[in-house]
């Protein structure tokens, strides 16, 4: 006997469009007897389920126990509703509610289905290029707008032959609403082109690419976020032709191999490091380089580490199959000059990277939206971002409460925006360096695109105290324009609350935050950056911070570190001893200006700044007078620092602001002594680290507080961050680092959205 039938009403939240969710939705009812409907909505998935109880509580139990591999369920909710007449189960067209959301997925890197079709040669789709299913290939990327259709992307140009149609339209099939979906008879195509003209097709264009390849060429490859650089990486010349084209001197180049074999002929790879790799993320991965990896020096000057990410569309994999005189690793760096943003679209393209590609590897498949490639690392076995962009965003992150709808306008450099709604933060792709117009411009564009997506109208934004900033900028015009509110945090403040949001941090608890970065403005008008704060989303006092010293010359200071030591000698009451590297480095009449500069404070103003501090370091000790990019000398400084070294400069932090004249002394007299740099590189991060933990343990018997929390640029640098973890962890102290958003500035948006959010609620 058989208990009559019920309906049931179901409600999913998360992530739960373009990843096969429907398709797993209508299987599982047909498995279970069900009649009734699936459809989406702009805010989550509907189902209407009909049948016998129990098959009903089966549904719902694997349901919730096994989603499908890309979704994410955030909230399932059951209504018990009248039962209903039904011929079976189908999928019914979306619903677009102008007030609901739903998340959007990010780029999925190929899956392994596709990636056996792609090789296998009695396949209709055999090595074309855009082969990708429910489970994998682009979203973010091509979509213009929501719910997630193809009408609504860039593949609305390429109708479906009859093939493709029946896999779309086929509820069991893989390809089941595959907005993406194509094949060779109606999808995008490849073409390869030489000085703006077509000169091949197709596998030709793949394999004419690949033969300027292993030649030696620099060729653009339009991905999917934007276009790539790419050369053969074990080649020294085309590596250096491309930093002379890019006008990119130094900075290290992100690399791609075929898979996580070929990458381990270069870089040694823990569990962690290849699962991260193999994700359907696919960073870039920062990994220990191997001594005798045939990887050119030039794609990573001064660094132990190379960036490696894996082919995560059909076309990279096709690029780099293996073969015998192909290289065995690209480097794949994004399309553009040193610090403009990354081409795009094919006009901007060929306008802005001609001059440096001898040809171009095209497509016709248009990019809605500019992504760079993601950049990561590995710490205490889980990932530690550094960019969070291409297969992260836009994911939501996971508020600890529910917020009212804000826009953070972020930081200056490594700029991201955020917009908050309910329990959710989007956070946006890595926008970059707000410095010239075409980055402002895709902030701007970005976030027109966000709040469209995420259905979000700001009643407050909230942005940097500092006025010069175009975020800030941006942020007040509008607030004045839509009269909303404007909240302003201070940069070191939104880090340590960007670092408990990112921790899930649910409580009015204060908590230790070293804020350790290179700038960020203070309240008193000086830039901040070697911070000991003490707070919570809602405020905070400094309890410590590294003594002011000036910053000669303001930006110059960041590219000359030789200036930033003698600065810091000049502080510190330390003769300019000509024998000491950084005055070596200077010439007399530099040394002459600068000293009057620092003397009469003009254009130098005052900077607790750590990562100014390591710069110093890196200079005093001989190793860098002049950088390239921002942070170069630190790099350089952690790179070369002996692991095993374990002694240090004591450095007293009483009696007010934190004096390094102890550090300097001590440096130079080892310095003088003979004692390898290697050594001396150990001994300063081991003193910060010294400091660190001290300070912590002060602050603990004032106040009781035992959590700490490490946020700001310098945490990128590992040395610095296992011992201080390591010796935190030892001293009793609960320690927050990050781990969905990077430590730098890219998490500031989240910080100064979760802290107006407080404030907002408080009022
Ligand atoms: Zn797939
Ligand atoms: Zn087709
Ligand atoms: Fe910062």
């Amino acid at each position: 006997m058989t208990a009559s039938p019920i309906g049931l009403k179901v409600w999913v939240e998360g992530i739960v469009q373009g990843v096969g969710f429907r398709p797993f939705i209508y299987s599982l009812a047909v498995d279970h007897h069900l009649t009734g409907w699936v459809r989406n909505t702009s805010g989550g998935v509907e189902i209407m389920l009909n049948g016998a109880p129990e098959n009903v509580d089966a549904f719902m139990t694997a349901l919730r126990a096994n989603p499908p591999s890309l979704a994410r369920l955030d909230r399932v909710e059951t209504h018990p509703t009248p039962v209903q007449v039904f011929q079976g189960f189908e999928i019914l067209a979306s619903q677009s509610d102008p007030d609901q959301f739903i998340p959007i997925s990010p780029d999925v890197a190929i899956c392994p289905d596709c990636r056996r079709e792609l090789f296998d040669p009695t396949n209709r789709r055999y090595r074309y290029p855009f082969i990708n299913c429910t489970n994998c290939g682009p979203r973010f990327t091509i979509i213009r707008d929501i719910p997630y259709d193809r009408p609504k992307t860039t593949m609305a140009g390429f109708p479906m032959c009859p093939a493709c149609r029946s896999e779309y339209d086929n509820p069991l099939d893989r390809r089941f609403h595959a907005q993406p979906t194509a094949c060779p008879e109606c999808g995008p195509q490849l073409y390869f082109e030489v000085n703006s003209q077509p000169i091949a097709e197709r596998e030709d264009a793949l394999q004419m690419a690949r033969w300027s390849l292993a030649k030696g060429k620099i060729i653009a490859i339009k991905g999917l976020g934007g276009f790539h650089l790419a050369c053969d990486a074990t080649n020294s010349e085309a590596v250096a032709e491309l930093r002379r084209r890019k006008k990119r001197s130094d900075k290290a180049f992100a690399l791609m191999a075929f898979d996580s074999a070929a990458v381990e002929r270069h870089a040694h790879l823990s569990p962690e490091e290849r699962a991260l790799l193999e994700s359907h993320s696919a960073p870039v991965v920062l990994l220990n380089r191997k001594l005798d990896s045939l990887i050119a020096a030039e794609c990573a000057p001064g660094q132990n580490t190379l960036g490696f990410m894996l082919p995560y569309t059909p076309l990279h994999l096709l690029l780099l199959e293996p073969m015998s005189g192909f290289p065995d690793a690209l480097v794949m760096t994004s399309g553009n000059l040193s610090e403009e943003p990354i081409a795009y679209s094919d006009e901007d393209a060929r306008e802005r990277l001609s001059g440096m590609a001898d040809a171009f590897l095209q497509h016709d498949r248009p990019i809605h939206m500019r992504v760079d490639d993601s950049v990561a690392r590995v710490f205490d076995c889980q990932p530690y971002l550094i960019r969070r962009s291409r297969g992260y965003a836009p994911n939501s992150i996971q508020l600890p409460a529910p917020a009212p709808q804000i826009l953070a306008a972020g930081a200056e450099l490594k700029n991201t925006f955020c917009l908050t709604r309910e329990k959710y933060a989007f956070i946006s792709h890595h926008i970059g360096d707000l410095e010239n117009y075409e980055t402002l411009q895709s902030f701007e564009s970005g976030i027109t695109h966000f709040e469209n997506l995420f259905r979000v109208k700001p009643e407050a934004i909230a942005c940097d105290l500092h006025p010069d900033y175009l975020a800030s900028q941006y942020a007040q015009q509008r607030a004045q324009r839509e009269n909303i509110q404007l909240i302003q945090v201070q940069h070191h403040h939104a880090h340590l609350a960007a670092c408990l949001a990112d921790n899930g941090w649910n409580s009015d608890e204060p908590v230790i935050g070293l804020s350790y970065d290179g700038t960020g403005m203070g309240t008193d008008g000086a830039i901040w950056g070697g911070e000991v704060l003490m707070g919570n989303y809602s405020g905070y006092r400094r309890m410590a911070h590294l003594a002011y010293v000036p910053l000669p010359g303001g930006d110059l200071a960041v590219r000359k570190p030789a200036r930033m030591a003698l600065a810091h000698l000049w502080a510190a009451g330390i003769e300019w001893e000509t024998d000491l590297p950084p005055v070596k480095a200077l010439c007399y009449e530099e040394r002459t200006a600068l000293r009057s500069q620092v003397e009469h404070c003009i254009a130098s103003p005052d900077t607790s700044s750590m990562g100014r501090l390591f710069d110093a370091a890196s200079a005093l000790i001989g190793i860098r007078q002049e950088a390239t990019y921002e942070g170069q000398a630190a790099i350089e400084l952690e790179a070369i620092a002996d692991v095993n070294e374990k002694s240090f400069y004591p450095i007293n932090p009483d009696n007010g602001p934190i004096q390094m004249a102890g550090l300097w002394q001590a440096i130079i007299s080892d310095w003088r002594a003979g004692i390898p740099t290697p050594i001396l590189a150990a001994r300063f991060h081991n003193s910060i680290v010294h400091l660190s933990v001290v300070i912590c343990d002060q602050i603990r018997s004032r106040t009781g507080c035992s959590t700490v929390a490490l946020s700001g640029g310098v945490w990128q640098n590992q040395y610095l961050l296992t011992r201080t973890v390591d010796q935190l962890k030892s001293a009793q102290f609960t320690v927050l680092v990050h781990h969905q958003v990077p430590a730098n500035d890219g998490c500031i948006a989240l910080g100064q959205a979760v802290v107006a959010a407080h404030l907002l609620q408080a009022a």
